[in-house]
């Protein structure tokens, strides 16, 4: 395997600007190493070879002409299918939109190409971002490369496993209510929900509105800090963009590295933790709140009492604004059309043929759940209670955070579990969002990076909150964990998954 694919994305970068390498033959690597192990892994749906090759030639020319660069520039990236790609079919994981190529690039896509980052392809999900193991692909599932008869997490178990499995050094995922840290966990990999209004929506495929928030899958926190730098900031096409200029992210991450835990508060939710969590994850958090304790960090624990009502309020709020926001694709716009098979084809009844063959279970599920709860009669006692619920949690955090400067959990209550294990029980499935649900519900950031692996084996997710447009402080306590943890591991965790042989 080729030593390029196991650097991280600072350490390619910092090789690409010492001029060692070209990002030509960076990007080649990538490339060979998704057509050697993707057959197995499944976390691309589609990859663009040629279009990466000419946009790292694009950045090679450019430094050999002297231009200054982004420091990201020709390090290679994979984005989620749910992100609109100009000139890339774009599937949201889909038969909805299967073959659909956009006319248009995304705000953050827009970014990564004005930073020179190659785009691999594109990375396999659940259908609309609806899952935690991206079985409801209605393209198959993605394998976790740690394991491949287990899930990679979901929805964006495509983004977190490319990573995992070093066919990208960076990848972009979306997280609505866990989708890019509990895959994160579950592959021992970083991600990054960013505050809500922190990275623009706009060319996102949306799944609910209020909750929805792209962010960095890596394996590094300083890699998602310099991911971050690139996507976030303002946009005047996302009306709910934060308008401030952001701090460095990156410069954040460098400094927590290496900096002090001594007097740093941290509230252990006791809410997201103790029964229904497995003790081997349950362990290996422990473990890590030891490592802050060594370190001069303060453990406390906190209460948020109206987080056991967050998972039902998420699964009102969420349906309900899927509902409104999956209208559009009725077979009269763009996307598939299905005619229906006798009589008249009525724009109603081409509508029901369309989207009752181009939906999967899951995504019906939710839109019957969410134009049930919106309808007359029962919209205050669901949706309007939800939205109360809503407030709670956001109190709830706002209490948290005048005790302390960052809360912390398990990213998920469960390490990687076989496939078929969650299919047919959807609540089951949901359970898996428990600890990463309320975050979204308040629009604050939060993180997961690796704190060790369970007694499976399989790796486990520590989760770190901060209150909103603190994005910083994750960064820096993130980088100080994971140095303590590194210093504990003597290498990184993603070294013990067990090796994907090439060609099979
Ligand atoms: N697993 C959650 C759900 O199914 C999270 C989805 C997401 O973050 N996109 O809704």
């Amino acid at each position: 395997m080729s030593e390029l694919i196991r650097l991280t994305a600072a350490e390619l970068a910092a090789t690409l600007a010492a001029g060692e390498v070209s990002s030509v033959e960076a990007t080649q690597a990538h490339l060979d190493r998704i057509g050697a192990v993707d057959g197995d892994v499944h976390a691309f749906l589609n990859v663009s070879d040629a279009e990466a090759l000419a946009s790292a030639a694009a950045v090679d020319a450019a430094r050999a002409a002297g231009e200054t660069l982004h420091p990201l520039a020709g390090v290679p990236i994979a984005v989620k299918d749910v992100v609109v790609t100009k000139g890339q079919v774009t599937t949201a994981g889909s038969k909805m939109l299967e073959g659909w190529v956009p006319p248009y690039d995304a705000t953050l896509v827009t970014r990564l190409r004005e930073a020179g980052l190659p785009i691999l392809g594109k990375t396999n999900m659940d259908e609309f971002a609806m899952g935690s193991s991206t079985e409801h692909s209605a393209y198959g599932p993605t394998r976790n490369p740690w394991d491949l008869g287990r899930i990679p997490g979901g929805s964006g178990g495509g983004s977190a496993a490319a990573v995992a499995a070093y066919e990208a050094p960076l990848a972009i995922g979306t997280d609505t209510g866990g989708s890019i840290r509990q895959p994160a966990a579950v592959t021992g990999t970083v991600g990054v929900k960013p505050t809500y209004g922190s990275v623009s929506r706009y060319g996102l495929i949306a799944l609910a509105s209020s909750l929805d928030q792209a962010g960095p899958c890596t394996r590094t926190v300083l890699d998602s800090a310099l991911l971050h730098d690139v996507i976030g900031g303002h946009d005047p096409r996302d009306s709910t963009s934060l308008p401030e200029a952001a701090p460095s992210y990156a410069d954040a991450a460098r400094a927590g590295a290496h900096g002090d835990l001594k007097g740093l508060r941290v509230g252990v939710v006791t809410e997201l933790g103790g029964e229904g969590y497995e003790p081997g994850v349950r362990a290996s958090f422990q473990a890590a709140l030891d490592a802050l304790t060594a370190a001069g960090a303060d453990i406390v624990e906190v209460t948020c009492p109206s987080f056991s009502a967050a998972l039902a309020a998420y699964y009102l709020i969420l349906p309900s604004e899927a509902s409104s926001n999956l209208a559009k694709f009725d077979g009269m716009r763009y996307g598939l059309r299905v005619e229906p098979g006798e009589g008249a084809a009525t724009a109603e009844r081409v509508m029901s043929a369309t989207r009752g063959a181009g939906f999967g279970d899951e995504v019906k599920r939710r839109i019957i759940l969410g134009t049930y709860a919106l309808s007359a009669g029962y919209y205050d006692a669901y949706y309007g209670s939800a939205q109360k619920v809503r407030t709670l949690i956001q109190r709830d955090f706002a209490a948290a955070f005048e005790q302390v400067d960052v809360l912390v959990s398990p990213t998920a209550p469960t390490t990687a579990f076989p496939f078929g294990a969650k299919l047919d029980d959807p609540l089951a499935m949901y359970l898996n969002d428990v600890a990463t649900i309320p975050a979204n519900l308040a629009g604050i950031p939060g993180i997961s990076l690796p704190s060790g692996l369970s007694d499976d084996g399989l790796p486990v997710g520590f989760q770190i909150l901060a209150p909103a447009r603190q994005d910083a402080r994750l960064y820096g306590v993130g980088a100080a964990l994971e140095t303590l943890l590194l210093d504990d591991w003597g290498a990184p965790l993603l070294s013990r998954a067990p090796k994907l042989e090439v060609s099979r």
